[in-house]
């Protein structure tokens, strides 16, 4: 079993997730979003304390609140950078983005280990897929814990809602193609842990999420 602990930060009230072997103390990074110095040891206190051994980082996508803390977590914990190929693009933005909204980027590791839609990986125990789910953002994957009824979705999904498309890289229909193939298929009790706002499940946005009728 991983416990999932989650962080919301930066202006655009992102949530990141941590993947916690409570056994062995290792654990996942998933977007990293701190962008100031109390966000950022709010997070590394919070690892610290809990003596916890980030062997990963993972980003669902390249969008700029989901990557400001890329460069802390890969520095410190000597990680390099899991996401999709069609993120490198987005990632190669940030600078650009962040200069337009006034955001302090620090920059952040290539991409070097890619994920594809189908892979995956083992951790604790824990069978990890990767799901392919553009629309978004074009590189944009969640993570699927079948056994915990769990899935990291980054901002495909939310609670009454789905992503923004009208950013570089985004498209309606594929989005909407993305949740319909890929996470309507999932068990109903499954919980989602969006990039913004609430959990919600599968089940629940299935009956009421008013893009998905
Ligand atoms: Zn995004």
């Amino acid at each position: 079993m991983l416990k999932i602990k989650s962080f919301t930060f930066n202006a655009f009230q992102e949530n990141m997730y941590i993947l916690i072997d409570e056994v062995s103390k290792e654990c996942i990074i998933i977007d990293p979003g701190c962008n100031n110095t109390q966000e950022e040891n709010e997070l590394i206190n919070y690892i610290e304390s809990n003596g916890l051994q980030p062997k990963r980082l993972i980003n669902t996508h390249c969008h700029i609140d989901h990557v400001l803390g890329n460069q802390l977590i890969s520095d410190k914990y000597s990680l390099t950078l899991e996401a999709h190929e069609l993120e490198k693009p987005v990632l190669g933005m940030c600078q650009q983005v962040g200069s337009m909204y006034g955001i302090p980027y620090k920059g952040s590791p290539e991409i070097s280990t890619f994920h594809h839609d189908g892979d995956v990986f083992s951790f604790a125990g824990i069978v990890i897929q990767i799901l392919f789910t553009p629309g978004h953002s074009p590189g944009s994957i969640c993570l699927y814990l079948k056994e915990q009824n769990e899935l990291i979705g980054g901002d495909v999904l939310f609670q009454g809602s789905i992503g923004r498309t009208d950013l570089p890289g985004g498209d309606h229909a594929t989005l909407i193609g993305s949740i319909m193939t890929k996470l309507m298929p999932l068990p109903d009790e499954t919980i989602v842990y969006s990039g913004h706002g609430p959990s919600t499940t599968i089940g629940r946005e299935r009956v009421s999420n008013p893009f998905l009728n």
